[in-house]
This record gives structure tokens, C-alpha cells and sequence, in this order.
């Protein structure tokens, strides 16, 4: 299956795309994944994209473009992938769909995570990941089982720097001004569907894979 995976920054998206694609066999892509680790081997992306990040401000369409690109170039269409926080401009919603078109592998469905801002912010403050793995942990709501420790791979779990108060307030508002009209984008295109970004983390995974199933996804 091919997914997009929409909603606002601490929807859930990425800590529900870490567990659907290993449970459906999907490439999970998140840009924000993509950048970050841009950024931490100073690549010529990583060094322009710096500053934006920090700011919680988008980074350029031609940069998240072909990151994305050269990764769907190489996914093996009949495995299907997870798109997490990518598209995020109508701009890159339509790059997305010419490529995809291109490579004959066109989308299934787009999931939106409707959220509340106290979601997001409850979320993102608390959000802690695993320098090693990635993993996503939460403070309270998914707290690992040693303070600052990943369970997964014994990692050192860490803060990302966007996620502070006052950044955090600008992603939102980034949000909102570029990426919240992709809704009536996809829901225009019929493959939109959506769920409760406010529900707990496996409620809202049972509904993810209930969506999956009845929408005749495997
Ligand atoms: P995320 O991990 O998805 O919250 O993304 C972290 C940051 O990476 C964002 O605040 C943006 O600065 C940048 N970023 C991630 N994905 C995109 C995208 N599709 N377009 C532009 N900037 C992005």
C-alpha cells in the first residue's frame, strides 16, 4: 500500500508509521528523518536546511523534493511505503503526484490525523527520541522503562530542539498557513480519510489498521 500520512506536528504520525510499517512491510519515509540526518552529517542539504529547522520554519520544496524522490526512485513498488510528513505545500503535493504518476505507482489513500492543539502541545513537550534507533518515546504517555534509556536498543533518549515551547507555537502556525489546505486537496481526490490524532496511542493504532482493512489494503 501507498500512504500519506497528514496532521499537524505531534499527531502521532510518526511513532503510528514506525509500528504500521513494520507491521505491512512498508518503507516508512519522513523527511523530517531525512533532514535530521542531513543536518547531523553536514551534508550541503543538512547546512541549508539548519536553520530553518530550528526555527520550525519549512525548508525549500526543491531540497524535501528530491530527498524524497530519490528514496521512491529506489522503493520496490510492490512493498509500498509510508509518507510521513511529507507533502507539506500544495507545491509538493503535486511534485509528489508526478513522480508517483511517472513511476505508475499512484497513492492509496491519505490519512489525516485531526488533533487538537492541546494534543500537540501535551505531545511534543513531552516527546522524547533514541539517539541510536529513532525510536519515539513520551514522558507520560509511552514512557520507556529506564528514565532517558530506549527500550528497543538501550540508546540515549533525547529532546529534539524544534520541540521546545516557542518553536513548537511557529510549527504550528506553519501548519496551519502552508499544509492544513493538502485536506481539501486530497479529500477533493477521494483518497482522503480520517482519524482522532487525540486518541491513545493504541486506540489510535487500532483504527489505523481497522481503516487499512476496510479500505481493502494489505
Ligand atoms: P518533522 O520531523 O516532520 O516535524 O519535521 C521537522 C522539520 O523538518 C520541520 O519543522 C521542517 O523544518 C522540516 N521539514 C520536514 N518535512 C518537510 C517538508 N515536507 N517540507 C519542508 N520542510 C520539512
Amino acid at each position: 500500500m501507498r500512504l500519506v500520512l497528514l496532521g499537524p506536528p505531534g499527531a502521532g504520525k510518526g511513532t503510528q508509521a514506525g509500528v504500521l510499517s513494520k507491521d505491512y512491510s512498508l518503507m516508512h519515509l519522513s523527511t523530517g528523518d531525512l533532514l535530521r540526518e542531513a543536518v547531523k552529517n553536514n551534508t550541503p542539504e543538512g547546512k541549508e536546511a539548519k536553520s530553518f529547522m530550528d526555527k520550525g520554519e519549512l525548508v525549500s520544496d526543491e531540497i524535501v523534493a528530491r530527498m524524497i524522490t530519490a528514496k521512491l526512485k529506489k522503493t520496490d513498488a510492490s512493498l509500498g511505503f509510508m509518507l510521513d510528513g511529507f507533502p507539506r505545500t500544495k507545491n509538493q503535493a503535486e511534485l509528489l503526484e508526478a513522480v508517483l504518476n511517472n513511476l505508475n505507482m499512484p497513492l492509496d489513500l491519505v490519512i489525516y490525523f485531526q488533533t487538537s492543539e492541546e494534543t500537540i502541545l501535551k505531545r511534543l513537550t513531552g516527546r522524547r527520541i533514541c539517539r541510536k534507533c529513532g525510536k519515539i518515546f513520551h514522558v507520560t504517555n509511552i514512557p520507556p522503562k529506564t528514565e532517558g534509556i530506549c527500550d528497543s536498543c538501550g540508546g540515549e533518549l533525547y529532546q529534539r530542539e524544534d520541540d521546545k515551547e516557542e518553536t513548537i507555537k511557529n510549527r504550528i502556525e506553519v501548519y496551519n498557513k502552508q499544509t492544513s489546505e493538502l485536506i481539501d486537496y486530497y479529500q477533493q481526490k477521494e483518497i482522503l480519510k480520517e482519524v482522532s490524532g487525540d486518541l491513545d496511542v493504541n486506540e489510535l493504532y487500532r483504527v489505523l489498521r481497522d481503516t487499512f482493512e476496510k479500505s481493502g489494503l494489505k
